[in-house]
């Protein structure tokens, strides 16, 4: 599947903060009352949000909430344009097809046993369960292949089918189920990266070591030109011995030597590249920046300009270029500058996944079962909070 035909089909679905967008707005602009104010200030703990961020919930950590229903199909033709083209004619049959000939053939549950659900995503449902043969845990995300969804499913099941690594969430097996994808994954006991760096402060050397899993996915991915697109701590999966895994693929691009870049504005607006936010050509890189983003998420508990909403937060992108810290002191020589390396507005000068393995700031990595205690730190407060 080729980029741009990747990028045609990709659905436009509204976005504020937390959740994933495709989608273009033309002209947009920094509003006046807004355009004079420094970036700093949007830091200020205790500053007052205006009445839209005050409307707009916190994006919630917890799964259950997470329940942001994408657009109907009908506001993707009103906000797209020529570089977030309608599906064509027919292509959803074709996308039919490939599922028909990618999923495997009987019931479902004659291989697994369902357990308890455990996630509810933007497009459909994540349960534990169980193979019955080996008695393995395994996750199982049921989508709809109801309009928009549908390529959103392809993504997920055909991009990466037989390719497999350590460090992203591989798949196991799929079926088509009442006009349901089901998705078969590995299943990762210990929560999200967004669980930990919102209920916990990270050391750098758990910084560090979370950074080197998630390169090596990165790394892993663009060997094989596929970009992610929405790369963000709820989509790292953590497994209680501290391994890390990037998942989530429903928007990941597949590049090819004709095609090697793409256009379509996708992703979650405050972990997007500038080069996405200005509808510019790009690369894998995109999904460095974002890495970044998620290296602040670490540092301060969320990504950069998190109180405004996502059409603000792209335009302070556009505008601002590289983020700044809050507070940049509190932080070491090296991580500052493994953040500059790869939150380098120049796509070109940006590192990649390959160059920012090799940082010094990686050798300061503590060992992953470093990360346990922080897991369970994580999942308790988050228990404590449901009750
Ligand atoms: P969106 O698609 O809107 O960005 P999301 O990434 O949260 O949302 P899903 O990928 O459907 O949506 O995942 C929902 C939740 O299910 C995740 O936040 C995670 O808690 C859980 N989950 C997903 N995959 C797995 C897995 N392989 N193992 C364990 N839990 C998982």
């Amino acid at each position: 599947m080729a980029c741009d035909e990747d990028d045609g089909n990709l659905p436009v679905w509204d976005e504020d903060r937390g959740h994933p967008v495709a989608w273009e707005e033309e002209g947009e602009q920094l509003p006046e009352w807004e355009a004079d104010r420094e970036p700093a200030q949007f830091w200020e703990e205790d500053e007052e949000p205006a009445l839209l961020w005050e409307e707009d919930e916190e994006p919630s950590s917890a799964p259950e909430e997470d329940t942001e229903a994408p657009c109907a199909a009908g506001s993707w033709a009103e906000h797209s344009d020529s570089s977030t083209a309608l599906q064509p004619e027919g292509s959803g049959e074709w996308s039919l097809m490939q599922l028909r000939n990618t999923v495997s053939v009987g019931e479902p549950a004659e291989k697994y046993l369902e357990l308890e659900q455990i996630g509810q995503g933007a497009f459909g449902t994540v349960s534990k369960g169980l193979d019955r043969a080996t008695g393995g845990e395994v996750a199982i995300k049921k989508m709809s292949l109801r309009g928009q969804n549908r390529e959103r499913a392809v993504n997920e099941v055909v991009v990466l089918k037989d390719k497999k690594n350590p460090n992203i969430v591989n798949s196991l097996d799929s079926f088509l189920v009442d006009g349901d994808l089901w998705l078969v994954m590995e299943y990762m006991d210990g929560g999200t990266l967004q669980d930990v760096v919102r209920q916990t402060r990270m050391a750098e050397g758990e910084m560090a070591a979370v950074s080197q899993e998630c390169l090596q996915g990165l790394d892993f991915l663009h060997s094989i030109r596929v970009i992610h697109r929405d790369l963000k701590s709820s989509n790292i999966l953590l497994g209680m011995d501290g391994s890390v895994k990037l998942a989530d693929f429903g928007l990941c691009a597949q590049l090819s030597p004709e095609q090697d870049q793409c256009s379509s504005m996708v992703g979650t607006a405050h972990w997007m590249a500038p080069e996405v936010v200005t509808s510019s050509p790009y690369g894998p890189k995109v999904d460095i920046w974002s890495f970044g983003i998620v290296t602040i998420e670490m540092v301060e508990g969320e990504p950069p300009y998190f109180q405004q909403t996502g059409a603000m937060a792209r335009a302070l992108i556009r505008q601002n270029g590289t983020p700044q810290l809050q507070e940049p002191r509190r932080l070491s020589a090296l991580l500052r500058d493994f953040l500059e390396c790869s939150l380098e507005p120049d796509e070109e000068r940006r590192y990649s996944a390959q160059e920012l393995l090799q940082h010094p700031f990686l050798s300061s990595a503590k060992p992953l079962s470093s990360l346990t205690p922080l897991i369970t730190a994580a999942k308790q407060l988050r228990e404590q909070q449901r009750r």
